[in-house]
């Protein structure tokens, strides 16, 4: 790991990249627009970047349509379509501390995630993924012998895929990875709060062999960009991941043009469930207060709602703010730093707002508080832990995206589980026990698309990631990822 003053020195050296990325190349949006891309821990402008609208989605979906027919990547030999992917996460693995510095500059994440989870995470996707496309056989079904059944994969066409800003290059991979290892053209419009590390890969895409018009980045608003890729007639598939009000509104979108498949991965509002059989209590807060204010809370699987046990309630409590003390608001460009700042001012006004509500509907401050917002010094946020929660409280029903923890109690198994399934969301559920039965037995009451128990966030490449509810109806990763762009062709043959 470099120290701070090599992170800084490298920050420096660095050219962004500012342009959208078509058919293999950079190029400005066809209107000339730019948005400005702001370093979240100064406040300082880092780069203009082209704002593309329905003149550059036309475009770009043109092309890709066009290569798509062409069959230069589609019906690429599997084998080959590995080899180019592969080369590709070598550069990418190369490039990895530009690609960590680029993201912890436009988001404001600390470079130590960057390093250790985000950029190890992205090339590991991109990896299995590859490796995945020559092992995919299809299938003869059992029809009588006067007939032969073939069933097979085939690419979908154009995917559109549309991605958040909290974990940048991270989850552009998880999307773009399967998409094109299946053989697909793709255009992937990333967030207007983070568009520069899916630029600098598009680059590298070339550069290892992806042929031109397959891999296209267009950087720009969700309401023209995202909006005009979702209600085009020639995207195939939309893959989104961000809030469940965008999630819904994709859905109409997707009604009022082609029908396109739509993949969702939404928002959050997840359960931690701390039972007395925990037994090392100081491991569970510690295990709660890093799935509160791992990322700045800035994670779709924060969870922002914590019932324990009423019989250790205050013994919790205390372990709790003893394990919080760890997250400490800094500059994430330093190795040390366990918290950055929020991505932006609106994130700051948005976390401050659910702040405010909970302290005028009644739930009691333990740590942190409204921030202390001093112009051009970064959108940093303490982290917050209210205890003296309830259901009935704004914080703990909506989505926050921020580091703030509602702790509430239970008395029995049974409540424990409605209170972590009273929500619209269903994402991720954490619990505490050492009681094996009862890991099992909660396990598959909660409504959630992914639990963990006696750990939290835990995964790798091999297992899907998604939710249920208002949270989202796809995955990422995993083989159940590809199959969500691949399209299943049954051929019937008389003999
Ligand atoms: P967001 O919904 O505001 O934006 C996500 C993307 O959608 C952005 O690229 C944005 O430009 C685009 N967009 C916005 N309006 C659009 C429209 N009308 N048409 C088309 N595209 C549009 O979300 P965000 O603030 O970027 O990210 C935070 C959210 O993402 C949180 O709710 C978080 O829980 C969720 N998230 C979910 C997962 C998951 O896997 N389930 C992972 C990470 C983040």
């Amino acid at each position: 790991m470099k120290s701070y003053q090599e992170w800084q020195a490298l920050k420096n050296t660095l050219t962004l990249p500012n342009q959208a990325y078509i058919n293999g190349q950079f190029c400005p949006a066809i209107s000339g627009a730019t948005f400005d891309c702001i370093n979240p821990a100064d406040e300082s402008l880092l780069a203009q970047v082209a704002s593309c609208d329905q003149a550059d989605v036309d475009t770009a979906v043109k092309q890709a349509k066009t290569t798509f027919a062409s069959g230069i990547w589609s019906t690429m030999a599997p084998g080959k379509r590995k080899q180019i992917l592969q080369k590709w996460a070598d550069l990418i693995a190369q490039h990895s501390d530009e690609l960590a510095l680029i993201d912890t500059l436009d988001m404001g994440k600390s470079i130590s995630e960057m390093v250790s989870i985000d950029v190890p995470d992205s090339i590991d996707c991109l990896r299995w993924s590859a490796e995945c496309i020559d092992k995919l056989y299809g299938e003869i079904a059992p029809t009588n012998s006067d007939n032969l059944a073939l069933i097979s994969r085939e690419p979908l066409g154009v995917v559109a895929i549309i991605t958040p800003w909290n974990y940048p290059l991270m989850m552009v991979m998880w999307k773009i990875a399967p998409a094109l290892a299946a053989g697909n053209s793709v255009i992937l419009k990333p967030s207007e709060k983070s568009p520069l590390s899916a630029l600098r890969i598009a680059e590298l895409a070339t550069q290892a062999g992806l042929p031109d018009g397959v891999f296209n980045v267009l950087p720009g608003f969700g309401h023209t960009t995202g909006k005009a890729l979702a209600l085009h007639h020639d995207v195939g598939t939309l893959a989104f991941t961000g809030s469940s009000r965008v999630a819904g509104l994709l859905m109409q979108y997707a009604g009022q043009s082609n029908m396109k498949r739509v993949w969702l991965e939404a928002g959050g509002k997840s359960p931690c469930l701390v039972f007395a059989d925990c037994k090392d209590i100081k491991a569970a807060a510690e295990g709660a207060a890093r799935a509160i204010f791992t990322n700045q809370g800035e994670v779709c699987i924060a969870c922002s709602r914590l019932y324990v046990e009423s019989s250790i309630q205050q013994e919790f409590l205390a372990a709790l703010l003893a394990a919080s003390k760890q997250f400490v608001p800094g500059d994430p460009l330093d190795p040390a730093t366990t918290m950055g700042p929020l991505v932006d001012k609106a994130q700051l006004d948005r976390v401050s707002n659910f702040i405010e509500s909970a302290l005028q509907q009644g739930a009691k401050l333990e740590m942190g508080g409204l921030p202390e917002y001093h112009q051009g010094q970064g959108f940093y946020v303490q982290p917050t832990i209210f205890s003296n929660a309830n259901h009935q409280m704004t914080f703990v029903q909506e989505e926050i995206f921020g580091p703030v923890l509602a702790m509430m109690t239970f008395d029995s198994e049974e409540e424990a589980i409605n209170l972590a399934n009273d929500s619209k969301y269903g994402l991720g559920a954490a619990l505490w026990t050492q009681d094996l039965s009862r890991a099992h037995r909660v396990s598959r009451k909660l409504e959630a698309g992914m639990v963990w128990v006696n750990t939290w966030g835990d995964g790798d490449t091999t297992v899907p990631f998604g939710g249920v509810k208002a949270s989202g109806n796809g995955r990422d990763k995993s083989w159940h990822a590809l199959e969500k762009y691949t399209e299943l062709k049954n051929t019937w043959i008389r003999l």
